[in-house]
């Protein structure tokens, strides 16, 4: 089978690798219908995730269809089509039992697929402790309004679920890039009164004026007063920082009110700065992250009923074969690209 492969640091290449197989009662094989490149993707390529393995196949956002399962799988059986969880997890240590499945200590928690292990951009993955990892697309969902819920969208609905809205807040949103626009579609799941997004680059600024038109929209330069203009209270109530620039830490703890919920979803290149003299007195609440992506079933249901729509997202389509193009495209945001969706095997 076809598989993107992590060969060597600053390299992937589409190579040809035997079919997975499986190795544990409770693993599963999926046939990949489609994958996804995600900004992680890139993260390995450029060398900033060490613990990649060199000889993966990259790719940990997907979906397809159950071709095999373990003797200890009950979850999804063969044939049945599935949203892939970017995380492994046992659901039964310490951590997964408190629903904080992205510090499972199982060997196989945690990003594993397509970092640790073998990935799905390719045409057959295999997933471990796949009761947990494998969620079914209900029949009137299709392949693509689903293909963003294992990864972008649970971080999305996982932040905004922490952040805690209330219906009188204001809510900011540093960053529309895909996870902050999955950010922003499971904000306004908790009707804000209003809701922000600051983004400095235009054609992502359209993007959202164009889709969501009752999104107020910032740039960094002025986001305070936007801020300001549309708060009771003299800053945001609740924070999502998503965009992880160099300017961006410091503006979300600037654009918030005291006692407000700072949610730091971004992943930084380099360390922040938390002048504490600065904010004394402000007694912000911070929580910092990386997703615990366990409420799938409940996006897909979100999805299913109509409230939760991330497809136009997928601005971009393309073949397997065509995979390296698709990343340069996603690298260069050429194009208006949002996600990329690659068709595997085809749906
Ligand atoms: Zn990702
Ligand atoms: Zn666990």
């Amino acid at each position: 089978m076809l598989a993107y492969t992590y060969t060597a640091p600053g390299r992937f290449e589409l190579i040809e690798k035997t079919k997975p197989v499986l190795l544990h009662p409770q693993d599963a094989i999926v046939r990949v219908t489609l994958a996804s490149i995600c900004t992680s993707d890139l993260h390995i390529l450029h060398g900033s995730v060490p613990r990649a393995v060199p000889g993966i196949t990259v790719g940990h956002e997907m979906v397809g269809v159950v071709e095999q399962t373990g003797s200890e799988v009950t979850a999804v059986k063969p044939g049945d089509r599935v949203a892939v969880n970017v995380e492994t997890f046992c659901g039964e240590c310490f951590f997964c039992k408190q629903g904080y499945v992205n510090n499972c200590t199982h060997p196989d928690g945690g990003w594993a697929l397509g970092c640790r292990i073998d990935g799905g951009q390719a045409e057959y993955v295999r997933v471990p402790l796949a009761n947990q990892g494998l969620t079914p697309i209900p029949a009137s969902v299709t392949d693509r309004q689903a293909l963003l819920v294992g990864d972008v969208l649970a971080t999305g609905f996982w932040s905004a679920r922490i952040a805690d809205i209330r219906p009188t807040d204001t809510v900011l949103i540093l960053g529309a890039g895909p996870t902050g626009l999955c950010s922003l579609l499971c904000a306004r799941l908790h009707r804000p009164e209003h809701i922000i997004v600051c983004e400095p680059d235009a054609v992502r600024r359209e993007f959202v004026q164009r889709q969501y038109p009752d999104v107020i929209l910032a740039v960094p330069e002025n986001v305070e007063q936007v801020v300001r203009q549309y708060s009771r209270h003299g800053g945001a109530d609740r924070v999502l920082e998503v965009a992880g620039t160099p300017d961006s830490f410091r503006l979300a703890w600037q654009c918030a009110r005291p006692n407000a919920i700072v949610v730091v979803v971004a992943l930084y290149d380099q360390p922040q700065v938390l002048p504490l003299p600065d904010m004394y007195g402000k007694n912000l609440t911070f929580i910092t992250g990386g997703v615990d992506g366990c409420d799938c079933a409940e996006i897909l249901r979100l999805i299913e009923a109509g409230e939760l729509d991330s497809e136009p997202l997928l601005t971009h389509t393309a073949d397997l074969a065509d995979i390296e193009q698709a990343y340069q495209l996603f690298a260069s945001h050429a194009d208006k690209v949002m996600k990329v969706a690659v068709r595997c095997t085809g749906e």
